[in-house]
């Protein structure tokens, strides 16, 4: 065919011939009609290994390939089985395309850069595919990036924790690197079995060498790290423990909120419905960290401190709680002793739980602070993946929201084809 070279670079394929072109003016597709090169033919789809042929397979069949400007674009040729020694009768090996997929690899790998870039609808309407194939297509794109690097290299500092992706309490456990902020490795499900995977996939050699884990302070993680990683310094989330700060403090919240109704219904008066409302639009006022308050939240708190003692002192110990991670080592330990006297003799029982908590795993926090986990990494990792489960919504299966999440933030992440 003449332009041969021109049509190969123009389709983005390599070791492939293109035997003719063809335009379907109705459709407005074109279609190459394409085969592998001699070296590259009669080779396993799964291994690679060269193998004789077996049979026709299914015929011809087309893989969608990026567009030549507005045109659609499609390679056809046949998709004979080769015999293979290990896998038997397989579908042979295509230079252009992933086994058993639908579209070519340089198809694949502009989705998987845009899905990183790009809002899901632009994803979906510019490479005219449904969200369900993107979610294929990364999952194919991320089992490539994972055979290519050894994304456990390294590890010493490990931060292991649950996310919820969807509702009816579904999850994923989630391990982050605390020195590189790459999240390492994600599995659906949060129990014993699932974390004993991640650890299966370090080795045990490599699981020795970890020196620090952080985890939220449930049982089913401890119990497993202590099994598997002997020699690790057991610390605690700093983030995860200011979190149990705020949800105390929002227990105190509602019940102010609560009692506050209630006198309506009581009274039917104007400053109770007035108090009630205004408690409930606290809310943001009360979690933030004060440096970053508005003027207008800064008043709101101001109006707590002055009607509802209780709700500020509760909003006062959350605060304390979350200033010793701050502190220098030698003056944390002292600060959380203060706190936990303070918390103790506080007489809101969501906070004197909390201090039992806190006494439990005294030690580990201890740990976060003296061994410096307390940075921000693992809780700005931990929102992009919440981020990214809401964009990963329609997906199909974990293993693409897996993937999607590996691919944004494993540190590897896609490059456009012809780019690299
Ligand atoms: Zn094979």
């Amino acid at each position: 065919m003449q332009n041969a070279t021109l049509w190969r670079a123009l389709l983005g394929v390599e070791k492939t011939v293109v035997e003719d072109i063809e335009f379907d003016e109705d459709a407005q597709v074109l279609v190459a009609h394409v085969r592998p090169t001699r070296r590259a033919a009669s080779r396993c789809g799964r291994c690679q290994r060269r193998s004789p042929r077996y049979d026709h397979g299914e015929g011809r069949r087309r893989w969608r390939a990026l567009d030549l400007g507005t045109v659609q674009v499609h390679l056809e040729a046949d998709a004979p089985r080769v015999n293979c020694r290990e896998h038997g009768p397989t579908v042979r090996a295509v230079p252009w395309a992933r086994h058993a997929a639908g579209h070519t690899t340089v198809f694949d790998e502009q989705v998987a850069w845009l899905a990183t870039q790009c809002s899901k609808t632009a994803v979906t309407e510019l490479m005219r595919i449904a969200w369900r194939t993107v979610g294929a297509i990364i999952t194919r794109v991320w089992a490539d990036v994972e055979e290519l690097h050894d994304r456990f290299a390294g590890l010493r500092r490990i931060g292991i924790d649950e996310i919820s992706y969807k509702r009816g309490h579904r999850y994923l456990t989630v391990v982050v690197d605390h020195d590189s902020g790459r999240l390492v490795w994600a599995a659906p499900g949060r129990d014993k079995a699932t974390l004993e995977l991640f650890f299966d996939a370090l080795g045990e050699e490599r699981s020795q060498l970890i020196t620090h884990v952080s985890a939220d302070g449930a049982d089913w993680i401890s119990t497993v790290v202590a099994d598997r990683c002997v020699n690790a310094v057991r610390c605690a989330d700093p983030f995860h423990v200011v979190r149990w700060a705020t949800d105390a403090l929002d227990e105190v919240r509602r019940q102010a909120w609560n009692e506050a109704r209630g006198a309506v219904r009581q009274r039917r008066a104007g400053r109770a419905t007035g108090h009630a409302k205004a408690l409930k639009h606290a809310r943001y006022a009360l979690w933030k960290n004060p440096e970053n308050l508005t003027s207008r939240q800064q008043a709101k708190l101001a109006w707590v401190a002055k009607t509802d003692p209780r709700l500020h002192r509760a909003y006062l110990l959350k605060e304390g709680l979350r200033l010793v991670f701050q502190l220098p080592t030698e003056e944390a330990a002292e600060a959380l002793e203060v706190w936990i006297g303070w918390a103790r003799r506080c007489r809101i029982p969501a906070f004197i739980d909390l201090q039992r908590r806190i006494v439990k795993h005294k030690a580990s926090i201890l740990a976060a602070i003296e061994h410096g986990l307390s940075n921000g990494r693992i809780e700005s990792v931990n929102t992009k993946i919440r981020l990214i489960t809401r964009v990963a919504f329609g997906f199909r299966s974990p293993e693409a929201l897996i993937a999607l999440a590996m691919l944004n933030l494993g540190g590897h992440r896609p490059v456009l084809p012809g780019r690299k």
